[in-house]
């Protein structure tokens, strides 16, 4: 249905309202972010208004695509709630009317109230009038819903401005955080496996621009892992979070390091020279930490002792943000996030490949890095990084940086 007032959904942030100083960077981040994002969908312009941003739709546009860029929205970091409703003038007769038809498109409820704000004191009636009167014309058009001031289904924002009023009744929480590109660069070690995208959401989450590197098994495996990678980058993609992915063909290096290492020192020797070629990658590419997907003692692997172990291995920070965090919490997580069923299929990787019967939970350094000298590792993590492919998504808070002469990348 088209309605008589111009559409808009009205996009409210909290955390980056709280930054001082920096609250216009990040308000000027979310709006490019959210620009972009929302780019193939019918929207006008997006403009900064009483400390929201009001997406403003073209005219003619219905009801069921007004919802559709709620939904993209949300989903965006650093957005805290989204609502949808109308523009109208400042005109009591007007704001009753977009007030009926705003709240009139909320899907089921049974209780309603009114909050509304004048941020221009030149407009007569002042917001507890305003609750009053929109409240009356919304009971007098709703006779079987309820007025509740205490937790109400819906709350019908009035939002008076100097030129205009913006009425909002159907409202859905966002993801919050950061916008994205307001804390920097990391570089995830992204997998097909379910922890890693939840991992590197996290840190997406807080602001930082992703660029994943993944390992695959070529040519000792397939190439499904990577292609499993390409369909989580483009789940991620939707919220603008996931700049780059570059894969590593990692299968000969691993067979090489099989052939030689002690078997119980093996995983933990891969994992070292994958933490290697991912620094090189972030070198080139101005990141300032690495993120993985591990979380204490799920997997041999994840011991405190085999964490430090393999944390020696690099200069950078490596962040583990599900550290923590249960694995039915991660899974919940990554069922939220839309990346659990793909991540559920299975996909030889590097993982899969060459693992010893019984791998060291408690892993020695002094052993860990006489084993490592037996092989070329400077060499191979310049030939592993100059190897990668790269994939581009969409994120608009990502530049290139320029190569200088000389660099290899
Ligand atoms: P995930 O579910 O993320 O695969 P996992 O529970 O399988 O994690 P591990 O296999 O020990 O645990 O991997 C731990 C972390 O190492 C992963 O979360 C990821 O960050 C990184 N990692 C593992 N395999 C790869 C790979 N093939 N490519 C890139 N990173 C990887
Ligand atoms: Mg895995």
């Amino acid at each position: 249905m088209t309605a008589d007032f111009q559409r808009i959904c009205l996009v409210h942030y909290h955390e980056i309202g709280l930054k001082g100083h920096n609250r216009a960077d990040f308000e000027k981040r979310l709006l490019s972010n959210l620009q972009a994002l929302l780019c193939d969908y019918p929207v006008v312009t997006i403009h900064r208004i009483a400390g929201r941003l009001c997406v403003f739709l073209r005219e003619g546009t219905d009801a069921a695509v007004a919802l559709e860029v709620m939904e993209a929205a949300r989903g965006i970091p650093g957005v805290a709630r989204v609502s949808c409703g109308f523009k109208c003038e400042r005109d009591l007769d007007a704001m009753g009317r977009a007030a009926v038809e705003a709240l009139g498109e909320c899907p089921d409820f049974d209780t309603f109230k009114v909050q509304a704000r004048r941020s221009h004191t030149d407009f007569p009636i002042d917001s507890m009038e305003l609750n009053r009167l929109i409240g009356a014309e919304l009971c007098a058009a709703f006779p079987d819903k309820g007025v509740k001031m205490k937790q109400p289904d819906i709350t019908v924002l009035v939002e008076v401005v100097q030129n205009a009023c913006y009425i909002c009744a159907h409202s859905v929480r966002g993801v919050g955080g950061l916008p994205v590109g307001a804390s920097g660069r990391v570089v995830p070690l992204l997998s097909s496996g379910i922890d890693s995208p939840v991992a590197l959401w996290r840190m997406a989450r807080r602001g930082a621009v992703c660029i994943a590197v993944h390992f695959s098994g070529r040519p000792q495996t397939s190439d499904e892992s990577e292609y499993l990678v390409d369909d989580i980058a483009r789940v991620l993609e939707r919220t603008g979070c996931i700049a780059r992915v570059y894969t590593v063909p990692f299968g000969d290096y691993q067979k090489a390091i099989a052939l030689e290492a002690p078997p119980a020192l093996r995983i933990i020797l891969y994992r070292r020279l994958m933490y290697k070629v991912a620094e090189e990658l972030a070198r080139r590419e101005g990141a300032g930490a690495l993120v993985t997907g591990e979380s204490l003692g799920q997997v041999a692997s994840q011991t405190l002792d085999n964490i430090r172990a393999t944390d020696e291995a690099v200069g950078l920070p490596v962040l583990r943000p599900l550290i923590g965090t249960d694995k039915l919490d991660i899974i919940a997580d990554a069922e939220q996030l839309g990346t659990f069923e793909l991540s559920s299929q299975d996909a030889p990787d590097c993982c899969t490949l060459f693992m010893p019967r019984s791998p060291e939970t408690h892993a020695k350094l002094d052993k860990v890095l006489a084993a490592e000298a037996a092989f070329p590792i400077a060499e191979w993590v310049q030939a592993l990084a100059d190897g990668a492919e790269v994939r581009d998504y969409r994120c608009p808070a990502y530049k290139p940086r320029r190569q200088r002469q000389g660099d290899s990348l």
